[in-house]
């Protein structure tokens, strides 16, 4: 027996799986992740951290606009990959199934999960200023309009967490209820360092979880869990999801 045998047998006795992932997970669709130079990005001369931050909403927004529409743009012609593919599929078979994305991308919902709770916001939503009010906004209507709130007539920002700011409310504790009754527990394509969203590994574990790794690198979460599958995501998952 190896470990994805073990998985699949385990997936087959349970009823209640979540799962985190991070950019890892979408680098087989092109988009990079941090690491891979997401976080070296100048824009215009300005770091990214710096216009992606919380102060451009009050200083800049139309610059923000700019930049978030320029990252879109360079995001349309990805698509969902395997990866994402099989998450919807292992969705469809199990009946209680959470999704915890750190992705902004949308290739979740794109391949169509359906229980997905993206933490840190998605890139193709907006939100008024105003009234908080949320508006979807096709993934290649670029530039983004319109840009005022039909319900307040404030303006409309990027539906996206940005540097400097809390997430949004009750996103994490969907999560961690997730994370508490879960029987599996996956984390896929992310370093798990960034809280609080690393803290969900950690509380289902806590409450009995198997714990599964998707990662071609040892992470800081390797040591503690039960299975560490060292794969490309969108090489593995398909196998795993044909539980
Ligand atoms: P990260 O870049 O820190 O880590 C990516 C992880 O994915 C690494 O551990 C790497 O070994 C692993 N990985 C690389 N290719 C993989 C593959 N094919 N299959 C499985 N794993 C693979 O990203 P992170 O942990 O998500 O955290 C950083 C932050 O970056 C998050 O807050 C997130 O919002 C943001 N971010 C999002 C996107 C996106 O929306 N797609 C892209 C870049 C960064
Ligand atoms: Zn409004």
């Amino acid at each position: 027996m190896n470990s994805v045998t073990d998985l699949k047998e385990r997936l087959r006795d349970s009823k209640c799986v979540s799962v985190l992932t991070g950019a890892g997970v979408s680098a087989e669709s092109g988009v990079p992740t941090f690491r891979g130079g997401g976080d070296s990005l100048v824009w215009k001369g300005m770091p990214f951290e710096k216009v992606s931050s919380a102060e451009m909403v009050a200083k800049d927004l139309d610059l923000l606009w700019e930049w978030f529409d320029y990252r879109r743009d360079s995001l349309k012609s990805c698509v969902p990959n395997s990866a994402h593919y099989a998450l919807s599929k292992i969705e469809s078979k199990i009946v209680n199934f959470t999704l915890i994305t750190q992705n902004i991308d949308g290739l979740h919902q794109r391949a169509g999960t359906k229980a997905v709770y993206d933490i840190h916001g998605n890139i193709n939503r907006m939100r008024c200023i105003g009234c908080e009010e949320l508006f979807d906004l096709a993934f290649d209507a670029i530039p983004h309009s319109p840009t005022m709130c039909e319900k307040c007539g404030q303006k409309l920002r990027p539906d996206v967490v940005l540097f400097g700011e809390a997430l949004p409310n009750g996103v994490f504790e969907i999560g961690s209820e997730a994370a508490e009754r879960s029987e599996i527990f996956f984390v896929i394509g992310t370093t798990a360092l960034v809280y609080p969203a690393a803290m969900l590994p950690e509380i289902a574990r806590q409450n009995g979880s198997l714990l599964v790794e998707i990662n071609p690198e040892e992470t800081a979460l390797t040591p503690v869990c039960d299975i560490s599958i060292r794969s490309k995501a969108g090489a593995i998952l398909p196998e795993i999801a044909d539980f």
